[in-house]
């Protein structure tokens, strides 16, 4: 069941279930999988690293901005050489049953030294620490709806594509699917953006069916989610290619237009003809966005 309501400042929001796949074919998991819940006073980098290891090379990736000095972070990622590492990992993990199977790798250790620290359960121990494991099946990174929309050259139609940040590690494409249309209207395909190991980097793109939907959703600029294992706010954005053309001229855009009227691309000359001279502000009825950077900041399990 989901709800759909209108906040009052206008953010389309959405409440309910976060949707899932009926899983029709095997996990293939992404050599990249999410730790949690790690506790830097009881476990080392070191020490984390000599288990993982157990199950394969593999090296670990922190979070940037790291201010809590000599601690480890609670959090980060683990890139095995090899997917079956994953997979022997996932094996050696307790499996916790909710909305999705949540997997804990358990870590005991010893009053004498945390230098004994071991896993499994078949010792004797003093302390139980759980790590989280979150693997990611890389089938989750496209969802398809109508095949129909997309050329036979595999391009989307930009004009109806729009841009979002910043996406929870949770959702997959098919949840992105169904929330964007449950709010907006009917989606062709939603596609998360991802790196080398097909992991999700925490955007994704969404092609809307109709010009509609589109509309409705780049005007809105945002979507309020709220499901069972999160609360967000992701960014909208229309999809802006690389040296998009002004709609008006030949020359380069700068900036695209977001108000429902406009939508459209332009250069700084023809926004000034159809805008007049006032100051381009995100405040404004017309407000201006221009192509974002392309480093963005990755999804998150917060
Ligand atoms: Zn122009
Ligand atoms: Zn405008």
């Amino acid at each position: 069941m989901f709800h759909i309501t209108s906040c009052s400042n206008g953010t389309p929001t959405y409440r309910g279930t976060l949707p899932t796949r009926i899983q029709t074919m095997p996990s293939a998991f992404s050599q990249k999988a999410f730790l949690g819940g790690i506790q830097s006073d009881i476990i080392t980098e070191a020490d984390l690293l000599s288990i993982l290891r157990r199950f394969g090379k593999c090296q670990l990736k922190w979070p940037k901005n790291d201010t809590s000095g000599s601690l480890i972070p609670g959090f980060c990622h683990v890139i095995y050489r090899d997917t079956r590492s994953v997979l022997e990992l996932l094996k050696h993990c307790t499996h916790r049953q909710r909305s999705s199977v949540d997997y804990f790798l358990e870590i005991h250790t010893t009053t004498a030294s945390t230098s004994s620290l071991f896993f499994g359960n078949n010792k004797r121990s003093t302390k139980l620490k759980m790590i989280q494991v979150v693997p990611w099946n890389i089938h989750d990174n496209i969802c398809v709806v109508q095949q129909l929309d997309i050329s036979s050259s595999g391009t989307k139609d930009w004009s109806r594509t729009i841009f979002i940040s910043t996406l929870h590690g949770k959702i997959s494409a098919y949840g992105l699917a169904v929330i964007m249309s449950q709010v907006f209207g009917r989606v062709s395909l939603a596609q998360l953006n991802t790196d080398k190991y097909g992991y999700p980097t925490g955007t994704a793109t969404v092609l809307f069916s109709d010009s509609l939907g589109y509309m409705r959703a780049v005007a809105a600029g945002s979507i309020d989610i709220k499901c069972e294992c999160f609360h967000k706010l992701l960014e909208i954005d229309p999809f802006l290619r690389e040296n998009e053309l002004c709609y008006y001229c030949p020359n380069i855009a700068d900036n695209f237009c977001r108000n429902f009227r406009c939508l459209r691309s332009y250069c700084n000359s023809c926004w000034i003809k159809k805008h007049g001279t006032k100051p381009m502000a995100s405040s404004s009825d017309h407000p201006p966005i221009s192509r974002r950077q392309q480093s963005f900041p990755l999804a998150t399990l917060n």
